[in-house]
């Protein structure tokens, strides 16, 4: 039987393709910020998302996993 991988959905375009082939990304979603001031954050959160090749080039995910991971390089 083929396509064994669980489907993920592409959080920007709602391409479903196997979880293989999509970007997964660490999504920050901020919960109760004021729109007065824009900065009083009271909650923040990661929520894990996949997005399809052509979105996570789109939105600059590849790059910014490259400074992740040159961030991280440099703390150790
Ligand atoms: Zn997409």
């Amino acid at each position: 039987m083929r396509g064994k991988e669980p489907l993920v959905t592409c959080d920007n375009c709602g391409r479903k393709m196997p979880r293989g082939k999509a970007v997964s990304w660490e999504k920050t979603i901020r919960f109760g910020t004021d729109p007065g001031s824009g900065s009083n954050v009271r909650f923040m959160s990661t929520r894990k998302v996949y997005y399809c090749i052509s979105c996570a080039k789109h939105k600059g995910i590849f790059e910014r996993k490259k400074e992740d991971a040159i961030r991280h390089a440099k703390k150790f």
